[in-house]
């Protein structure tokens, strides 16, 4: 069985469906402090908290794990920079402790959740994986040092694992069954939706004066479904026997948060009031990622290639998440 943590997530519920999809048994662990119970909708579910070796034992005694998905992690950038403890603890610490069971009960494939944010500041776009790692928050820094991490145990203890960093995921399953809801919700995507359901006044756009064609950031967004299969590609990958690796999982296009903006009237066919504002602390002008080593070697290929399509995907589920 796959053992997939923070399976009641975003990109964990997505990544569980595809498993499933693809003939897979797999046990969701989650602690529920930002899971939503609706979307623990295959596998069984152990309701585990990662601080608690003695819990994580149980679910290795229990069940036949042969390899794990390791999304479980706090994701709010700014509340990392306040608290970078919570941070530590859970996104760190909580790995080690997932890393050790693994290590006693000799499960030795796992893919890792990691993000662009390990880059810190680009000094290159696209972004490829030997780009220096110089993160500017305690969430990149956490990730990073659990990457780290990961290399040293690959070499002592002959874990192979896959790293993925993603860049912004986006969009929802295109059937509906589960998709994005953060609470708070800070993401760029849901809040215009919300602004085009009428539930917020309007969208706020974070800076307009940055060095890019219209003034605002540029992002990489990727579908969610996507990131879903590459991890599914990570685990065959492992299971042919490849060594450790990482990979950018984006599409390489870049969008400034005015085209989201436009072409979320379009997918609607709502105004959506866009009011300018200041510049949110820690935001690079620029993150696009290059992906072509996953293409290459994982035969990675997304399918949500165009913002149209993510846009939909999860303007649908927005509405009927209302
Ligand atoms: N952004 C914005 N208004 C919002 C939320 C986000 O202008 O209400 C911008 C943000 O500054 C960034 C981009 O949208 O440039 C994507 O932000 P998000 O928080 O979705 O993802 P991040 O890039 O931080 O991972």
């Amino acid at each position: 069985m796959i053992l997939v943590t923070g399976g009641a997530g975003y990109i964990g519920s997505h990544a569980n469906k595809e498993l499933t999809r693809t003939g897979y048994e797999t046990v969701v662990l989650d602690n529920m402090s930002y899971g939503h119970p609706d979307f623990l909708k295959w596998g069984v579910f152990e309701e585990v908290d990662l601080g608690d070796l003695e819990s994580i034992r149980n679910v290795f005694r229990k069940y036949e794990i042969e390899a794990v998905m390791h999304f479980a992690a706090f994701t709010y950038v700014g509340e990392s920079v306040e608290d970078p403890q919570k941070y530590y603890l859970n996104n760190l610490r909580n790995t080690l402790n997932l890393l050790q069971v693994m290590n006693e009960f000799e499960v030795r494939k796992l893919v890792f959740s990691s993000t662009c944010a390990t880059y810190g500041n680009p000094q290159k776009i696209p972004l490829t994986e030997d780009h220096p790692q110089n993160p500017i928050n305690p969430y990149g820094q956490g990730k990073l040092m659990v990457e780290k991490v990961l290399k040293d145990y690959s070499s002592a203890y002959g874990l192979r694992y896959v790293s993925l960093r993603y860049f912004n995921a986006a969009g929802a399953d295109p059937e509906g069954e589960v998709g994005e809801r953060h609470e708070p919700e800070t993401h760029l995507i849901p809040l215009i939706l919300d602004a085009a359901m009428g539930k917020r006044e309007d969208i706020k756009i974070f800076g307009t004066d940055y060095p890019t064609t219209d003034g605002t950031c540029i992002r990489d967004y990727i579908h969610v479904t996507d990131l879903a299969d590459a991890h599914i590609k990570a685990l065959k990958y492992l299971e042919d026997g490849g060594e450790s690796e990482v990979f950018n999982l984006g599409n390489g296009n870049g969008f400034s948060v005015r085209e989201v903006i436009e072409e979320a009237r379009k997918v609607t066919g709502k105004e959506i009031k866009a009011t300018e504002t200041e510049r949110r602390p820690g935001d690079p002008p620029v993150l696009v990622g290059s992906s072509e080593k996953a293409r290459k070697i994982l035969k990675w290929q997304p399918k949500y290639d165009d913002l149209t399509k993510i846009i939909s995907t999860a303007w649908e589920w927005h509405k009927k998440d209302a």
